[in-house]
């Protein structure tokens, strides 16, 4: 047999994951030795041994051979949680094409200093709660019997090992979250630990409030806010198991619990699982690998299923189960109402309040019930053109619009980047520069104009960016000191106010636009979870859509809350271009400072992949990004589809190979998305 090298990590809890050594294998351990085995191994001066953990295995050596030393042998003892998520990390480093030790980065909890503050975030919110005179005892709700068929099917799969995913198509305010924690419950009292992923927008004090009245102590959280320490902190308390459910961010699917029985994912569909940096992957996909690896069960649920997500459910990978109505006593989904907003400029109104929808406000404000409008915030970003030559004012450094503030200036999101608003168009020297489109800011004035008797609060990213912002208004609001709340996407996910009857989406199909195929997806999304604001208490709710494309299937299947409908043309869709679920695809990104360089080598690497894979093998581009130029970086995109994923992944071994040993890709980055 070969002679073969491992290459060992000995202390994981350290911020060099990268430092790794290598040692040879000796003949009698080759058959079991695997990534993620834990070793002993000679170390140091004098030859102490150590414990170490495999994370690569090749068959040549890195250096000198004579002065590489061997494995001494295996450590005994059952699989440890620290090496099944070294397994895990090899297999995203394989499937999303990362390097390894980006990959060991992301599943292990790195040390860089340790302060326990995790108690401390804890007793604030505890305190918080008791402050916003919210009730906060475990009042367990019997379950209806819908919920309480999907229970009972649990508890017998779980009981009797049959692990397919669970993904539970619930609209909104049907009792998901009641749902979890019986299953919860179960799965507890067999003595197994738990994970909860919650979408990063939605931790607040109502969701985790809600965890913590019911388990109190057995839970911990993790904010994506919290320091690597605090982080490190957390998953070491999971490790000795004094912790029994984790609840968080994406990044909390990575915690070592010895005994892992349970995965949750709410609100599966949520954007925030898929991760933007190296290695590029998706939480649900990673939960399925990894309870899959260890035997324990997935439970997702979404009132508005991804595309992916649901095709898997419909051939049969995942079990479906639906709640098609509303849990608490007497509330109803809200009635939903599309308005035309080419037929109100038609009948000359301006305003961004369509005559129903400033009639609806009205009466709500006189009814003393509360109200909730939603800005699809992509498309009304307020940028500042010229009227008379019709340049939009830019970033010198990035491709995109500046956005106008308050205070007068011009602001680049992207990179910062901030200048005064000119009073002359630097193209042609005319006056008229304006404001083009409405921010949150901007509605903000124009309610309070219309509606002067009202109390409005804002929800934006700029009135959110001090710490707990957030929470702060969303308490507010919820304890009745507002009849307004005006906000973006961050207003319409996950949060009860019973108090809302009234909810207005201002531009619906903005976001129709963006270039991105899933955009209808994610459009239709938004308008669900946004009408599923109304009504969740006692009184019934209107939700009015605004939009200028009131028969496109994105908006109307979304005004009806017909899911079905909508999923079954937007895979139409999806099958006809080749998009993924329906094929898998593969983004490649070059960026550069070098224009000229960052192009010439996207050609080059498009044409040796069509040489090399060309005849089963659709490829796109490349294109420049949707922003092109980002802080003076180029960046050029490559699409690649195929059904088969991999060969996709063979094609982004091909390709990186090919980079790594040429001179000129050292001045530029090379980034993988895989869907
Ligand atoms: P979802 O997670 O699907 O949005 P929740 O679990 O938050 O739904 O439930 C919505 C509301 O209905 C909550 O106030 C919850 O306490 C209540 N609720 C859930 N299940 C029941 C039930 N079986 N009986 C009465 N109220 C319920
Ligand atoms: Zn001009
Ligand atoms: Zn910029």
């Amino acid at each position: 047999m070969a002679v073969q090298y491992a290459s060992i990590i000995i202390d994981i809890s350290h911020e060099n994951v990268d430092r790794v050594f290598q040692y040879r294998i000796p003949e009698q351990m080759l058959p079991d030795i695997r990534i993620g085995s834990q070793v002993c191994v000679p170390f140091g001066s004098g030859n102490r041994t150590r414990k170490g953990y495999v994370v690569g295995i090749s068959q040549t050596a890195g250096f000198d051979e004579s002065r590489i030393k061997e494995v001494a042998g295996f450590v005994t003892g059952s699989v440890t949680a620290d090496s099944r998520l070294i397994e895990l990390a090899w297999w995203m480093k394989e499937r999303y094409g990362s390097t390894m030790n980006q990959a060991l980065k992301t599943v292990l909890p790195v040390k860089k200093r340790v302060r326990a503050r995790n108690r401390q975030v804890v007793e604030t919110m505890v305190a918080g709660q008791a402050l916003s005179g919210q009730e906060g005892e475990a009042a367990i709700v019997r379950l209806n019997g819908q919920q309480q068929r999907i229970v009972e099917e649990f508890c017998r799969d779980y009981d009797e090992g049959r692990r397919r995913p669970y993904l539970i198509h619930g609209i909104t305010g049907s009792g998901k979250t009641e749902v979890y924690m019986e299953m919860i419950s179960h799965v507890l009292a067999g003595n197994r630990q738990v994970i909860v992923l919650i979408p990063e927008i939605a931790l607040t004090y109502q969701t985790v409030m809600r965890f913590f009245a019911r388990f109190g102590e057995k839970i911990s959280v993790m904010h994506s806010r919290l320091s690597a320490g605090e982080r490190c902190d957390q998953f070491e308390r999971a490790k000795k198991g004094e912790t029994e459910i984790m609840i968080g961010a994406r990044s909390a699917l990575f915690t070592p619990f010895a005994r892992l029985g349970l995965v949750i994912i709410d609100e599966e569909h949520e954007g925030a699982y898929r991760s933007e940096a190296a290695p590029r992957y998706h939480a649900r996909e990673v939960a399925e690998h990894l309870t899959q690896m260890i035997g324990a069960q997935l439970v997702m649920g979404s009132a508005t299923p991804s595309v992916e997500a649901f095709s898997k459910a419909k051939a049969g990978l995942y079990k479906l189960c639906s709640l098609n109505k509303r849990a608490s006593q007497g509330s109803v989904l809200a009635a939903t109402e599309v308005v035309d907003l080419r037929k109100e400029l038609e009948a000359g109104n301006k305003s961004i309040f369509s005559r129903r929808l400033k009639e609806l406000i009205e009466d709500r404000l006189e009814k003393k019930e509360q109200i909730m409008l939603f800005m699809n915030r992509r498309g009304y970003s307020s940028f500042v053109s010229c009227r008379s030559c019709g340049k939009a004012m830019k970033c010198p450094h990035c491709d995109v619009s500046l956005t106008l503030h308050n205070n007068g200036r011009l602001v680049c999101h992207y990179c910062g980047y901030t200048v005064s608003m000119p009073k002359a168009c630097p193209e042609c020297g005319s006056g008229y520069l304006a404001g083009f489109g409405v921010g949150t800011q901007k509605i903000e004035e124009m309610a309070a104009q219309m509606f002067p008797q009202a109390r409005i609060l804002r929800m934006d990213l700029d009135t959110t960016s001090q710490k707990r912002g957030h929470e702060a208004i969303l308490t507010a609001f919820a304890g009745g000191k507002a009849d307004l709340l005006i906000g973006t996407q961050m207003i319409v996910k996950g949060h009860d106010f019973p108090g809302v009857t009234l909810v207005g989406i201002l531009a619906a199909d903005v976001s129709l636009y963006a270039p991105d195929f899933r955009c209808t997806e994610r459009t239709f999304q938004l308008l669900v979870q946004a009408a599923g604001r109304a009504g969740r208490g006692r009184r019934p709710g209107i939700a009015v859509i605004q939009t200028y494309m009131p028969e496109h299937y994105g908006i109307w299947t979304a005004a009806k809350q017909d899911y079905e409908t909508f999923y079954r043309q937007e895979m139409g869709y999806r099958q006809l271009m080749h998009y993924p679920p329906a094929c898998h695809m593969l983004q490649m990104q070059v960026a550069g400072e070098d224009e000229r360089l960052t192009g010439h080598m996207m050609d080059l690497i498009r044409d040796s992949v069509v040489r090399h894979f060309g005849s089963c093998l659709e490829v796109i581009g490349p294109v420049p990004a949707p922003v092109y130029k980002v802080n003076d970086i180029y960046r050029k995109i490559l699409y690649m589809k195929q059904e088969n994923y991999d060969i996709l992944i063979r094609i982004r071994n091909y390709v990186q190979e090919r980079w790594d040993e040429t001179e000129d890709c050292r001045q530029l980055t090379i980034q993988y998305d895989f869907s």
